[in-house]
């Protein structure tokens, strides 16, 4: 047993914090008796949507079925078409397969990882409807060029800020520049509710048609309890899961801080490494980080990569290969026909990504030892390369 003992303890990739206020508060929502359909997940909406900055904030059980009755409150339908990007989870497209609607994907900026304007303006046809960003690892999309497009060809804007509760850009947050934003929080976001997710908007009418949608297709005011005014779901969140979330709320600043804090840590540590990129913050934005991604120098190849993750695991340190690519994930590529080199900008990037651990449990001695690890293994990878012949696929 001596050896077990004697193995480094492993650093997780993602936690929450759940500290006392969150205990308390929970347990008073079990002890009230009202479990579900009660005042908490109202008073969380109001406090997140003063929060984002927007009128209504309408609470769901998790980040896609926000997503998806956004698609649907914006009345988005069969033969439809929405300009997004293929960098994202995959919930940012699986909600427009759901109504149907035909996700049109343009490629990203290499800087920020983000759905590149310039891209999306050229994919406008007369079938596109909206437009659906993504604030891909907590840094804002191009939101101000986003907006513009959609206003010169009468566009809705959705933004799935699933990744970027507590981001800014200039004056806004994010979530507070489309037409209808999207929060998650599951577990590994910025808050955590458990399993759940907000969708945020200041139109009244998209605001009732989600909160209606979210409860059976019942009306959002004067409900009564038997009529269904159209087709509905049951995506509402529970009262406990509206408790964990109004105590998360109240600690966002600190939460928040932390993640600033490991994030400023890793940059520190590992900005001499000419093995990695590091997301630089785009101008005038304030981010609230999500994940901490390290890019590879272009002359790894994605097996590099994969060897980088595998020996960092077996160090026991948790990464990730954020993210596979949308339109290569086989049930949109089977559906249709997409292909390794539709969009390079985004496959360049999907190969050699690693997501580092970013727990908020993190101590600095795990940051050290993460950073240290990253090195080693990159630096024995590159050694190899140049003492062997390359193993496994090439990098496109
Ligand atoms: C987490 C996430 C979602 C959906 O979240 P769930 O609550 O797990 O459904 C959607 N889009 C992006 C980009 C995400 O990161």
């Amino acid at each position: 047993m001596k050896t077990l003992n004697m193995k480094l303890a492993r650093i997780p990739l993602a936690g929450s914090s759940i500290g006392a206020v969150e205990c308390r508060m929970v347990l008073s929502a079990l002890q009230s008796g009202r479990l579900a359909l009660g005042p908490l997940a109202r008073k969380l909406e109001r406090r997140l949507a003063r929060y984002v900055g927007v009128r209504h904030a309408v609470a769901v059980s998790s980040g896609t079925a926000g997503l998806h009755l956004a698609v649907r409150a914006l009345g988005l339908t069969e033969g439809d078409e929405v300009i997004t990007t293929p960098f994202s989870f995959v919930a940012s497209s699986s909600c427009l397969l759901y109504e149907r609607v035909r996700p049109v994907f343009v490629d990203i900026d290499p800087k920020t990882l983000n759905i590149a304007p310039t891209l999306v303006e050229a994919a406008v046809t007369p079938r596109t409807r909206a437009i659906l960003g993504v604030d891909v690892f907590g840094l804002p999309a191009d939101w101000p060029a986003l907006r513009r497009i959609a206003r010169r060809f009468g566009l809705a804007l959705i933004e799935d800020s699933c990744e970027a509760l507590g981001t800014s850009l200039g004056r806004l947050r994010c979530g507070a520049f489309g037409d209808v934003g999207v929060f998650a929080f599951y577990p590994n976001k910025q808050i955590t509710t458990g399993e759940g997710g907000m969708v945020v908007t200041n139109s009244r009418g998209i605001a009732e048609a989600c909160r209606s949608m979210a409860n059976h297709g019942r009306r959002a005011v004067g409900m009564n309890w038997f009529e269904h005014v159209r087709l509905g779901y049951n995506y509402r969140m529970d009262e406990l899961s509206a408790a964990l979330g109004i105590a998360q709320l109240t600690r966002i600043r600190t939460l928040l801080a932390r993640r600033r804090r490991i994030a400023a840590e890793y940059r520190r540590l590992l900005a001499d490494e000419p093995g990695i990129t590091l997301q630089a913050d785009p101008p005038g934005a304030v981010v609230s980080w999500f994940v901490f991604v390290v890019r590879l120098a272009p002359e790894f190849s994605r097996a590099d990569r994969d060897g980088i993750i595998k020996t960092l695991y077996s160090r026991g340190i948790e990464c990730a290969d954020y993210f596979r690519p949308i339109h290569l994930q086989p049930v949109f590529r089977n559906r249709f026909g997409f292909r390794r080199g539709d969009f390079p900008v985004t496959e360049a990037a999907a190969d050699r990504t690693i997501a580092l651990p970013f727990a908020p449990s993190l101590t600095r001695q795990d940051i050290l030892r993460v950073a240290a690890e990253l090195r080693r293994a990159i630096a024995v990878r590159k050694l190899g390369r140049f003492t062997r012949q390359p193993v496994g696929g090439s990098s496109v």
